[in-house]
C-alpha cells in the first residue's frame, strides 16, 4: 500500500535537508504534486496531506479530474498544443512550459478574453536533444523580450526544465546549475511583466539536487504516489 501521507513527510525532510545544502537561501521550495495518471480519490488524498499545489501535464486530464477534486492550485507542466489553451486558461495558476511565442501569443490573448494575466514559466532546454520541448539557451531572452513586448496578459514568472533521465542524479547537475545562472541574470532585469520568482526544477529522481542549485519549485510524483501504471 503507497502511504501518501508518510511519503510527503519524508519528502518534506529531504526537501528541508537538500535547503541546508543549497547555496542559495530559498526561503520556500514549492513541493508540486505532479499527479499524472492519478485519480481525483488519489489527489484528494494528498491535499488531505498537505497539498497545495498540483501538477498535470494534459489538457484532457485536468479536465477530467476538475469537477472531483479539491480546491487546490492547479499547474499545467506538460507540452501544451495552442488549440487547447482555451480549455485551461480559467483553470491553472501557473503554465511551465511556454517554449514559443506563438504559444504565448495565445496563453495572451485567451487571458486577455478572460480578464486575467496569466503567469507563466519558459522551459529551457539544456541538453538541446531535438525530442525534447522547450526553448534552446540561446534563444531564451529573446523569446521573453519578445513576450515581455507582445503579451501584455503574460507575466514571466522564471524557468522550468527537465533534464534527461539519467540513472545518476549527479548527472543533472551541471545543467540545473547552468539554468540557475540564467535565472540569476534576469533578476537584473525590470519590466512590468516580468517576476522572476520561480525556478521549476527536480523530480522525483533528482530534486535533492535541484534544491541544491537552486530550484524553488520542485515537481513530483512517483515518489508521493508510487510508480505510475502505465505511461504517459
Ligand atoms: C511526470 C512529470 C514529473 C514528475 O515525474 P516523477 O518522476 O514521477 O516525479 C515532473 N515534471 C513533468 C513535466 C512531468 O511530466
Amino acid at each position: 500500500m503507497i502511504d501518501i501521507k508518510d511519503n510527503l513527510k519524508k519528502i518534506q525532510e529531504t526537501i528541508e535537508l537538500a535547503k541546508s545544502r543549497s547555496k542559495e537561501s530559498q526561503d520556500k521550495v514549492l513541493l508540486l504534486a505532479v499527479s499524472k495518471t492519478r485519480t481525483a480519490e488519489e489527489i484528494n488524498a494528498a491535499i488531505e496531506a498537505g497539498i497545495t499545489d498540483i501538477g498535470e501535464n494534459k489538457v484532457q486530464e485536468i479536465l477530467e479530474k476538475w469537477d472531483h477534486v479539491s480546491p487546490v492550485r492547479w499547474h499545467m507542466i506538460g507540452h501544451l498544443q495552442r488549440n487547447k489553451v482555451k480549455y485551461i486558461i480559467d483553470k491553472v495558476c501557473m503554465i511551465h512550459s511556454v517554449d514559443s511565442l506563438k504559444l504565448a501569443k495565445e496563453i495572451d490573448r485567451r487571458a486577455k478574453q478572460n480578464d486575467r494575466i496569466m503567469d507563466v514559466l519558459i522551459q529551457v532546454n539544456v541538453a538541446q536533444e531535438e525530442s525534447k520541448f522547450g526553448v534552446s539557451v540561446g534563444k531564451t531572452e529573446a523569446l521573453i523580450d519578445e513576450i515581455l513586448k507582445l503579451c501584455p496578459n503574460v507575466r514571466v514568472c522564471g524557468l522550468m526544465t527537465i533534464p534527461p533521465l539519467t540513472q545518476d542524479p549527479e548527472e543533472a547537475r551541471g545543467q540545473f546549475r547552468q539554468v540557475k545562472e540564467m535565472y540569476d541574470a534576469f533578476q537584473n532585469k525590470r519590466h512590468e511583466h516580468l517576476a522572476f520568482t520561480w525556478l521549476s526544477m527536480g523530480m522525483s529522481n533528482d530534486f535533492p539536487v535541484a534544491i541544491e542549485e537552486g530550484a524553488n519549485i520542485v515537481r513530483i510524483g512517483t515518489a508521493i504516489f508510487g510508480a505510475r501504471t502505465y505511461p504517459t
